[in-house]
């Protein structure tokens, strides 16, 4: 069989299935290849079951908390699989909806695994089937896969990778996560709320090492409050099964060993790019760290070849992967006021307890970008609404340019401050001013109020502290 598109998208995740159903919008030809379930690593095995996950550890944290507001409860009854399945009915639900968007907005969807064969020619195989398409424009979003340690290879039994630490069938009585980005720190966050006894293993000096300064250290003093023992300056070396579970070893930067005993360990050291077997070295795509080299636009190094979401480099989150393929394919389909992307404005967001957001720089990157600053922060302890609902931890820190008075960045610890990040988003699109900030009004009672402090105290105008 061969087929002409205009547009064809290589993965069916935030980034590839985006892009189709754009291009089909804007009456291009279009098919979407993928290999797995429709909606990528985000919808199956990422955001959506991974939240579903953590609203139940936030019901069992709710219920710890319930006198202060005069409940109580007799026998209260906690099922790991009923948990679990809600979270894998949620990502059904989401997978089957994109089926069904590709279909309203006419998207050719095949299934098999794709290879770029020549330019413009790209080779589906499925179990059954094998067959050619010819395409004026490729755009692969083939996303990204976990990044192993040396001869650490997760296994599914003793080793997690965080599909089984998202599908387990029994809580373990101790788990070792690896790693304290976004993934690592949910699903500490999320076992030690289901009562597991936790160990957090950061290589770095401080655990979310991404982050602002005062956010690492807000976090790892609230983990460590929780029963979370966070070990920074230590990597994991190596490991042997025991008869009840598994040995590691773990080295600390300044070269002492120590050896714990857990149940599990869940690596979660970050990603890599889905690049390999899809016949990019044939065709001399340009790879930058592992990841495919793009212009502002998503262009490869060859021409009718696009690379976005994972696949093409970070920050390697859902909305960045779904931005792109907007903005790819209305400048393939030739719209005139296509902005390029810019990805120093992307918020991220871990849904921890407390949460964490954050966009833009941090005060230790604005101070080496030698960009003189003004600082506001307000802690959420002095916020009416977070005092009312019981849910007084964190802070919202905000970084100004001093000579402009531009925000130029956010960082934000409390609960459900992923819901209020893009507030700041808004305002760093705009480049506002701390002052047009200040001149905007914040309904009451919310914690979108400690947003508005922030800005106050750079300004010297703080009321509530
Ligand atoms: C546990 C976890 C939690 C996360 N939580 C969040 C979150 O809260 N917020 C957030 O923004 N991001 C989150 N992410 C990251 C997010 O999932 C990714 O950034 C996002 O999925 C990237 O989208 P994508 O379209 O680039 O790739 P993917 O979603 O990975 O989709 C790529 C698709 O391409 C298919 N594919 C690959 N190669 C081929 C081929 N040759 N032929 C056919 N098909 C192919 C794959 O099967 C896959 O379906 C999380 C990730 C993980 C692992």
């Amino acid at each position: 069989m061969k087929e002409q598109y205009d547009v064809l998208v290589i993965g069916g995740g935030p980034g590839g299935y985006v892009a189709a159903i754009r291009a089909a919008q804007l009456g291009l030809k279009t098919a979407l290849v993928e290999d797995s379930a429709l909606g990528g690593t985000c919808l199956n095995w990422g955001c959506i079951p991974t939240k579903s996950l953590l609203k139940g550890a936030d019901m069992v944290r709710a219920l710890k908390h319930m006198s202060t507001f005069g409940l109580s409860a007799d026998n209260v009854q906690f099922d790991l699989s009923t948990l679990v399945q809600h979270s894998r009915d949620s990502a059904a639900k989401l997978s089957g909806g994109i089926e069904y968007l590709l279909k309203k907005n006419n998207v050719l969807v095949v299934r098999g695994y794709a290879t770029v064969v020549a330019k413009g020619e790209v080779r589906v195989k499925s179990d059954s089937d094998e067959s050619t398409f010819f395409s004026k424009h490729i755009i692969l979003a083939t996303g990204a896969r976990p990044k192993v340690i040396p001869d650490i290879n997760p296994d599914g039994l003793n080793i997690w990778s965080y599909v089984d630490a998202m599908t387990p069938s029994k809580l373990p009585a101790s788990l070792l996560v690896v790693g304290s980005g976004a993934i690592g720190m949910e699903f500490a966050s999320f076992y030690c709320d289901l009562g597991v006894d936790v160990t957090l293993v950061e290589v770095q000096d401080r655990i979310m090492p991404l982050e602002d300064r005062a956010v690492s250290v807000y976090m790892e003093k609230e983990y460590r409050q929780r029963g979370i023992n966070v070990l920074t300056n230590t990597q994991l070396d190596t490991t042997a099964n025991t008869s009840g579970g598994i040995q590691a070893k773990l080295r600390h930067s300044s070269g002492s060993e120590q050896t714990v005993e857990v149940e599990k360990i869940l690596v979660s050291v970050g990603i890599e790019a889905n690049t390999g077997n899809m016949g990019l070295e044939q065709l001399g795509v340009d790879l930058q760290r592992g990841f495919i080299a793009v212009d502002q636009w998503c262009r490869t190094n060859v021409a009718g070849l696009y690379a976005i979401g994972d696949v093409a480099g970070g920050p390697c989150l859902a909305h960045k992967a779904s931005h792109e393929a907007v903005m790819c394919v209305e400048k393939i389909a030739g719209i005139d006021d296509v902005r390029a992307i810019n990805k120093s404005a992307i918020a991220s967001c871990t849904f921890s307890y407390p949460q964490v957001a954050s966009i833009g720089l941090t005060e230790q990157q604005a101070k080496e970008k030698g960009i003189p600053i003004k600082l506001g922060v307000f802690d959420q302890s002095s916020n009416g609404k977070a005092i009312a609902i019981d849910e007084p931890k964190g802070f919202v820190k905000t970084v100004f340019d001093q000579t402009t008075g531009e925000l130029l960045g956010a960082h934000m610890v409390g609960y459900e401050v992923a819901e209020q990040i893009q507030g700041f988003a808004i305002a760093m699109a705009l480049e506002a001013t701390e002052q047009e900030i200040a001149h905007s009004i914040f309904p009451h009672p919310t914690q979108s109020e400690s947003m508005y402090e922030s800005v106050l105290d750079a300004c010297d105008k703080a009321i509530h502290h």
